[in-house]
């Protein structure tokens, strides 16, 4: 089998205004990077203003082993899927990070026969996105510290600064740094603190924001520190709203480039799912949603993170209703969820998977809270075996799920067709009926319950000495009715990445609390979740290189 960057690099792609043309964009409406990305002007999505919306569908699966279980892959060869029955179908999906692409994971361009591409640039700079919000942030940073030098006119409390520097990058060694050291012109010294940027704000509200207008609506509420009476001070307090969205103003329009099969794919905001909303952009989505009678959209990591976020903060805010979720799950997830040893993981486990298939019971029981319907599709893998594939699908039927092996990994659209019969039946039907999870003006400490109890199966929920005063103290600032974005491991639906399966009766641990009052939610860390990750032992980065020519070469 060949390797991803092989497929991609060997696959002959369109220029990006034919794939647009197709979706009734004119070339004006594009602003080209080169022939094959092209970022959608304001002026063409104000044009789609009025037009009906397609249908929605979330692509999400059960909680993944630490390599993805094939959201993206799904995602792509489903679009690819319904591309070749006819239908006007457009992707949406977040840009990679990176951090794992450096990692352990690689990109999240899709894999084998279902990829976005040009993939190396979607991988690696794209359209410069991501260091349009690393500056905005570090921006607001810069501007933070210099209002202390130059004499603290509003009073901010050097120990209750909360707007931390931030770098696309797994680096550990920056998790806490001491800054401003030197002689009185160096700055004021203090403790500092890098988080990855796609857990910042700045790359929330930039997936949030509607316009221009409501960009900077938002960064101006955001919070950087609190004074010496304890008062938030903002970004606006501190004069530095129209420079950072100055910096964002062409990071902020959908980035448009094509699959391996020339469907459209709106790449564009990516927020981790584990630490921030797990989301691409609330601009490409509606983009998607007025341009295809049919959206697919991926939120990252299991259905616990990404889809819980996509339906209790993104779906309210944007006043999207979604039509249909596909539950990815794969064999080895599922033995992994039954606790198959990572090495063994190819070997073929009956015990195990009926011993982890409780984890996609749970999910499919989670979705259902939702009012959307459920297809479950098991993303095959070469070293399934036709026995385990017959479990999963007689586990679903039993459970009266739809059901579809997808094999778009190893044969493009074609692979897909199965479930793609599955999602439009459903489609058909009409039967969803969204509603979120929680009503936003419960308590915070009410939302985060019912989310622990209710997704997650925790039978209590413990706020640490720590979190309780912050949850007293956004109360009194008037942040109660707000949603929560839980910051999460991924493997687990508890907050201990090693119980596996479906746990049951823990004991959720809220570390901290603090406000995205910009963004618009209140963050819950749970566990030991990481906002700046680390590099594993034998990062992906040993093995990625360009050559002479500049090609490429060793990226997954
Ligand atoms: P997710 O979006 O869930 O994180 P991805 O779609 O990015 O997952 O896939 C993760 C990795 O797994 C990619 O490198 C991809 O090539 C690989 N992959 C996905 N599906 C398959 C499959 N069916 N067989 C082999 N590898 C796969
Ligand atoms: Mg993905």
């Amino acid at each position: 089998m060949k390797s991803d960057i092989q497929i991609a690099k060997e696959s002959e792609l369109k220029p990006i205004k034919e794939v647009a043309l197709e979706l009734g964009l004119e070339e004006d409406d594009l602003e080209l990077y080169g022939k094959y990305k092209g970022k959608v002007a304001d002026e063409a999505l104000n044009k789609l203003e009025g037009k009906a919306q397609g249908k929605l569908v979330l692509v999400t699966a059960i909680n993944p082993t630490p390599a993805g279980e094939g959201k993206t892959t799904t995602t792509v060869g489903l679009g690819d899927a319904l591309k070749k029955q006819g239908e006007k179908v457009v992707i949406a999906l977040r840009e990679p990070s990176l951090g794992p692409c450096f990692g352990i994971k690689g990109g999240a361009a899709g894999g084998g026969y279902a990829q976005v591409v040009p993939m190396e640039d979607l991988n690696l700079h794209f359209t410069g996105d991501f260091h349009a919000i690393t500056s905005a942030n570090n921006l607001i940073a810069a501007m933070l510290d210099n209002h202390i030098q130059q004499g603290n006119e509003l009073g901010i409390d050097p120990r209750q600064i909360v707007w931390k520097r931030c770098l696309d990058m797994n680096d550990r060694v920056l998790r806490n740094v001491v800054v401003g050291l030197g002689n009185k012109m160096d700055g004021v010294v203090r403790e500092d603190h890098f988080v990855i940027t796609v857990a910042t704000e700045i790359m929330a509200i930039l997936c949030l924001a509607t316009d221009l207008n409501d960009l900077k609506e938002k960064i101006g509420r955001a919070i950087v520190a609190y004074n010496y009476k304890n008062e938030p001070v903002t970004v606006a307090d501190i004069k530095a709203t129209g420079a950072a969205a100055a910096l964002l103003k062409d990071a902020l329009k959908p980035n448009l480039i094509q699959t391996l099969e020339h469907t459209p794919a709106f790449v564009h905001g990516g927020p981790f799912a584990n630490i921030a909303h797990g989301c691409n952009s609330i601009k490409a989505t509606k983009a998607a949603l007025k341009l295809g009678d049919i959206v697919i959209t991926e939120a990252g990591f299991g259905a616990d993170l990404g889809a819980e976020k996509f339906f209790d903060i993104k779906c309210p805010v944007a006043g999207l209703k979604p039509d249909a979720v596909v539950l990815v799950a794969t064999i080895r997830a599922l033995k992994y969820n039954g606790g198959v040893a990572k090495e063994d993981l190819n070997t073929e486990n009956l015990e195990a998977l009926a011993k982890g298939i409780v984890n996609l019971e749970k999910h499919i029981e989670n979705l259902h809270k939702y009012n959307v319907p459920v297809v479950v599709t098991l993303n095959a893998f070469v070293s399934d075996t036709e026995k385990e594939n017959e479990f999963v699908k007689k586990f679903c039927e039993e459970k009266g799920c739809r059901f579809a092996l997808s094999e778009v990994w190893a044969k493009g659209g074609e692979g897909g067709l199965a479930l793609a019969d599955e999602v439009k039946a459903v489609l058909k039907e009409g039967n969803a009926n969204f509603a979120p999870l929680y009503n936003a003006e419960l308590p915070l400490e009410e939302k985060i319950k019912k989310v622990a109890t209710e997704i997650y199966g925790a039978g209590d929920v413990q706020f640490e000495v720590a979190a309780s005063k912050q949850l007293a103290r956004l109360k009194s600032l008037g942040f109660d009715h707000l949603p929560v974005c839980m910051a999460k491991n991924q493997y687990s639906l508890s907050d201990d990445p090693t119980l596996l399966g479906r746990p049951r009766d823990f004991t959720l641990h809220i570390r901290e609390l603090y406000v995205s009052a910009g963004a618009g939610f209140v963050v819950a860390l749970t566990g030991t979740v990481m906002t700046m990750p680390g590099l594993p032992k034998v990062p992906a980065a040993n093995n990625i290189d360009v050559n002479g020519v500049g090609e490429i070469v060793g990226l997954f």
